[in-house]
């Protein structure tokens, strides 16, 4: 833990009021993350530049035989209601909106956290503290009649994890296997980005198929706080095996290669509708239940909620955005010149979707309804090449990506320690089989 003193005594300024206004008006943000690390005070907080008088009492002196009283934020909440509720002085606040800007997280409290109080018996405060986030905490200390800000730095400890997992009649989708293995949302669903150009996850998964991933934890004071990157990934689908690993580039991006160092952004995402909002059990329709009779059915049904968001598959052009009988509300894109998709029985269009418009891939074109024939919510999404229809869960997709080349050794350089450990992870599972060498699948 190291501290940071960020403020000086400052005397009370016209601001002040004004500081006041905001703290007492603004509502406490929801907090969407509920991990949390008791933050340890043990600090030997640093003072500079305060009055000599400050200097010599020290933040910690006279306040270290006060217990600390943790107060659980609520929706709505802000310092002045929290202050009210706890019998405090409103010089007290005051004096904390009188720091002004090194304290102005206190205005962005966030409900469900805890602000720590030590109260004096004359119900003076005298010191409070704050985790802004995990790694960072506020610790504002009474000296006289003033206070004083230190920002409490917690040095992070990341951790290289790997997990493996696989499909099977138990755990029959990438979430199911990913929970049962222990993955968490966040990396089954970073798992997901990375390999879907690739792998249909809403329709291609088969029992049998496998996955290995190395990911880093974050660590602060022995506590997970939260999950980084994934630093490389394996994935057997369907006979097939595919390996991803993370490089940065000079410029500071990010992006997953084949171990070989091609890109494994392709020209086509494969499911327009993210797996995780597809529902498995979903038969459509070679028999029409409005039409009572075998209909052809050229494309591919990904049955979700009304409103589930529908993506462009690749980077192209919208030629067609309206509704009509059958098809409801639908959008044709055209990719260069021999591809084209179409998404059918959208409930509406996304913003700025209309004919003539450039969309890029994995841009929100519309959602999920069930305009036109359609007697529920689903996608029903159409590939074409050449003007004819594929199926897209089988089709030959052209590569997007060249292979990168002038940063060709220091990818080598830089992959090669946690390929090797893909590697031997992947070589270690029960999924393994010796002919699954990481090289391959790269082609
Ligand atoms: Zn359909």
């Amino acid at each position: 833990m190291t501290t940071y003193p960020i403020t000086h005594l400052k005397a009370a300024t016209a601001l002040a009021v004004f500081l006041t206004v905001i703290i007492t008006t603004l509502p406490a943000k929801e907090s969407g993350n509920t991990a949390r690390v008791p933050i340890s005070l043990s600090i030997e907080p640093v003072l500079v530049s305060a009055s000599p008088a400050a200097q010599n009492e020290g933040p910690g002196t006279e306040i270290e035989a006060i217990p600390w009283m943790n107060v659980k934020i609520r929706p709505g909440d802000n310092l002045s209601m929290i202050f009210k509720r706890m019998g405090l002085k409103a010089a007290d606040l005051q004096a904390i909106v009188d720091i002004g800007a090194d304290a102005s997280v206190l205005k962005k409290i966030i409900a469900g956290k805890t602000l720590g109080l030590q109260i004096s018996s004359e119900k003076r405060l005298m010191a409070l503290r704050y985790e802004q986030n995990p790694l960072e905490s506020l610790l504002v200390t009474r000296v006289g009649n003033k206070f004083v800000v230190y920002l409490n730095i917690s040095e992070a400890e990341v951790i290289t994890a790997f997990q493996t997992a696989r499909i099977s009649t138990d755990a029959p989708s990438l979430y199911h296997a990913g929970k049962k293995a222990g993955l968490s949302d966040n990396i089954i669903m970073k798992l997901s980005y990375i390999f879907q150009w690739d792998i249909s996850f809403a329709f291609d998964l088969r029992k049998g198929d496998a996955f290995a991933v190395i990911y880093e934890e974050i660590y602060v004071d022995g506590e997970k706080v939260k999950e980084g990157d994934i630093l490389a990934a394996h994935f057997q689908n369907m006979g097939k095996t595919y390996s991803a690993v993370l490089f940065e580039d000079d410029n500071g991006v990010k992006n997953y290669y084949t171990p070989a160092g091609r890109s494994l952004r392709k020209a086509f995402i494969r499911d327009p509708v993210h797996f995780s909002h597809v529902s498995s059990n979903f038969n459509l329709r070679r028999f029409h239940p409005i039409h009572k009779r075998v209909m052809p059915h050229r494309g591919v049904d990904y049955a979700a909620n009304r409103g589930t968001p529908v993506v462009a598959a690749g980077d192209g052009k919208v030629i067609i955005a309206r509704q009509n009988n059958a098809s409801g509300k639908y959008v044709v894109i055209q990719h260069g010149e021999q591809y084209t998709t179409k998404y059918l029985h959208l409930s509406s269009f996304a913003k700025a979707v209309r004919s003539g418009k450039n969309v890029t891939q994995g841009q929100i074109i519309g959602f999920v309804g069930s305009t036109g024939w359609a007697t529920a919510p689903h996608l029903h999404f159409e590939f074409l090449v050449n003007g004819v229809h594929r199926n897209p869960k089988t089709v030959k997709l052209p590569k997007a990506k060249p292979i990168l080349t002038a940063n060709m050794n220091q990818f080598r350089t830089n992959t090669a320690p946690i390929l090797m450990r893909l590697s031997s992870i992947v070589g270690s599972t029960t999924f393994a089989n010796a002919s699954y060498k990481i090289s391959r699948s790269d082609g």
